[in-house]
């Protein structure tokens, strides 16, 4: 993954600091509880919701299991519709062959639809690096763009902003950018809505190249599918003459008909609509169809891996790679909306950001090797995903990563990384275990001496457990040990309760 978020720090850190934002909680408050309530209502008019999901799972398994096979189908399947197919390793190779493309098309403007494969990859600070000036067209990204902002969220990506703050970033940063907004501009969403489109509007009619993600890329026939809610997304895949659509390998259907299960799950996951307002499909070019003469005259897929196959190694880890991208997670999440997506240091925030960042990016870095602690583990997620990620699973399996391969050790209030060799307090602990489970004597006179001192136990454990024990309680010892227990009332049948 791209190193624009490293060097942020761990995420108690951070999120400690937006915590503490009023403005920020009830920005997020309000948008999360809106989308959540909205997106109950409906699932829940579909009776067959479970078997969506069942089958959702199931179609991303098979294909991951099959990933070699299908990604060399699609190879074929562009490349015959008049497209060309690049691979790369990580997000540099990515950034550098985009850049190369756009060179050669003597263009130094592009249009963007949103995409999170290029925001992992940094690909605007990339091109911007190389003199190529890349717009953000989807309406929260312009809004992210233009505050010099990062994305906060998958869908919405300026969900920690408010209609205020918006109109103050329009007047002030849009006539930096092109067209600027009206002088007495409001914060209507009907006319912060005109002026974004007005803006965008002669950026799509001057541009030659469109760069594209893509949310499922079909293997039998080579057809890449954008789902969105504005209409930005068919104006950048329709009118320029060059598209290069940047794209995980892991966004591969096998079948077109498998796009009826998603095309259902994914927009009352997201948006809570029963459909997208904009599918947009394409094949190729408008050259490679004969007869068709819609779309770009060139097109480029680079398929990108930057840790997904490291990612599909992994047994348990693998099923993050099912993510349809649909933030359902997010907007239930309590972790989330409190602290908010910029705390978890990554394009990739909430749960889903919790599980996937480290795998990508592995967990060598403070911020990667604390989100797997990013959670309360309350399950609600796993609840909503569409595709079944059991993202709980998921945190506790890289949990243990991290305590094996390099663990976050607590200092103060900073997570800092230590050599590989495991937790040695927890090795300590699970010795003593041992020891007194294989000696019942001593098990028994331990438990003895505890139920009589019980008074006198602190209420927090010392030590390294003083962080962990600080926010909870610890139970309470009962005045009888449990063996004794049984032993005065033959298991209860003498009447003891
Ligand atoms: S993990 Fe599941 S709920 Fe979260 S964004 Fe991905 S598909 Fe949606």
């Amino acid at each position: 993954m791209s190193g624009t978020f490293v060097g942020m720090p761990a995420f108690p850190e951070a999120a400690r600091e937006a915590v503490g934002d009023k403005t920020l909680r009830g920005n997020l408050r309000h948008a999360t509880h809106t989308i959540r309530d909205k997106r109950a209502r409906a699932v829940a008019e579909l009776d067959d919701w479970a078997a969506l999901r069942e089958a959702g799972k199931q179609i991303k398994d098979h294909t991951l299991r099959h990933l070699d096979r299908y990604l060399v189908q699609v190879e074929e399947a562009v490349t015959a519709a008049g497209g060309t197919v690049h691979w790369a390793a990580d997000a540099d190779e990515a950034n550098e062959i985009v850049a190369r493309l756009v060179r050669a098309t003597g263009e130094r403007e592009v249009v963007k639809v949103k995409s999170m494969a290029t925001q992992e990859i940094a690909l605007n600070e990339a091109l911007e690096a190389q003199g190529i000036h890349a717009y953000e067209t989807d309406l929260a990204e312009l809004i992210v763009q233009l505050g010099k902002d990062r994305p906060s969220h998958i869908l919405v990506p300026a969900i920690h902003r408010n209609r205020g703050e918006i109109r103050d970033i329009f007047r002030s940063e849009m006539s930096e950018w092109g067209r600027p907004a009206p002088e007495d501009l409001t914060d209507t969403p009907a006319e912060l809505a005109e002026a974004a489109r007005l803006h965008l509007r002669e950026k799509f009619l001057r541009a030659k190249v469109g760069i594209s993600g893509a949310n499922f890329v079909v293997a039998e026939t080579g057809t890449l599918v954008v789902v969105e809610s504005e209409g930005n997304g068919r104006m950048c895949l329709t009118l320029p003459e060059t598209l290069i659509s940047v794209v995980g390998i892991e966004k591969i259907v096998p079948r077109w008909q498998d796009l009826e299960v998603f095309l259902q799950t994914l927009p009352r996951s997201s948006t809570a609509e029963r459909m997208n307002p904009y599918t947009s499909m394409w094949t190729g070019t408008a050259d490679g169809r004969a007869g068709e003469g819609d779309g770009p005259r060139t097109f480029h897929l680079v398929l990108l891996d930057n840790g997904r196959t490291d990612t599909l190694a992994d047994e348990v880890g693998r099923q993050a790679l099912r993510c349809i991208r649909c933030s359902a997670c997010l907007n239930v999440c309590p972790v989330y909306e409190r602290a908010g997506g910029h705390a978890y240091g990554s394009v990739y925030p909430g749960p889903i950001g919790a599980i996937l960042s480290p795998q990508l990016r592995g967990t060598g870095s403070e911020i990667d090797a604390s989100l797997p602690y990013a959670s309360s583990l309350c399950g609600a997620c796993y609840e909503v995903c569409p595709v079944a990620i059991d993202i709980p699973e998921v945190l506790v399996h890289l949990r243990e990563r991290v305590v094996q391969g390099g663990p976050a050790v607590r200092n103060g209030n900073r997570v800092v990384l230590k050599p590989a060799g495991g937790h040695a307090a927890e090795r300590a602990a699970m010795r003593a275990a041992q020891w007194a489970f294989t000696h019942p004597g001593a098990l028994r006179t331990g438990q003895r001496l505890a139920s009589r001192t019980r008074r006198l136990h602190p209420r927090t454990l010392p030590g390294p457990g003083r962080a962990w024990s600080a926010g909870r309680d610890l139970p309470a010892v009962p005045a009888e040990p449990f063996r004794d227990w049984w032993q005065r009332t033959r298991g209860g049948r003498d009447g003891a309760k």
